[in-house]
């Protein structure tokens, strides 16, 4: 029996935090789906399409892993996907409260599906695609918190932006 884990997200970017939760989860689970949830009532600074390029040219390095994306119930989505466990990172104290009630509330909709928290790497313990966003748009120096290939997208669309203002 393959043991598949759903690692949801934003992932808006990608970041490497995300990577190493993936590269370690990568230890429990035979294989990963790694899905961005796309909510629609949810704003987010990159198109689906482009967090699915950085999430694909970041992960192309591990076996057992696809991406996918998704609009809906997560553990709607764990059944139709035959998902053993939701994966999820742990920063520091911020994370808890949202990831527990998450968590209650899918084990409430569905028992079978297991969530696994793995705790950050220490080193990426304050990095999160937001504060790499807020960084990034004032011209800060975020290589080794994101790919280089992330690196690239968020200066190029930052340019962007500056340039249609
Ligand atoms: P969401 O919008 O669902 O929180 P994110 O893309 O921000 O999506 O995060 C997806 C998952 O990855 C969450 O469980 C989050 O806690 C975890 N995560 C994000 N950044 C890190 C990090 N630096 N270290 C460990 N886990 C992380």
């Amino acid at each position: 029996m393959q043991r598949i884990a759903i690692y949801p997200g934003s992932f808006d970017p990608v970041t490497n935090g995300h990577i190493d939760i993936v590269k370690r989860g990568l230890n429990l689970f035979d294989k990963i789906i790694v899905t961005i949830l796309h909510n629609p009532a949810k704003k987010s600074f990159f198109t689906v399409e482009e967090r699915l390029e950085m999430l694909e040219n970041s992960l192309k390095k591990f076996p057992n892993i696809e991406i996918d994306v998704y609009n809906g119930l997560l553990v709607d989505y764990g059944v139709k996907r035959k998902a053993h466990a939701i994966l999820r990172g742990l920063r520091a104290l911020s994370d808890f409260e949202y990831e527990f009630e998450l968590a209650l509330m899918n084990t409430r909709l569905n028992s079978q599906i297991q969530t696994v928290f793995l705790m950050t790497g220490l080193q990426w313990i304050f990095t999160s695609s937001s504060i790499i966003k807020e960084a990034a748009r004032f011209g800060g120096n975020i290589s080794g918190m994101v790919p280089h290939f992330v690196n690239q997208k968020l200066k190029e669309k930052f340019d962007s932006i500056s340039d249609s203002i």
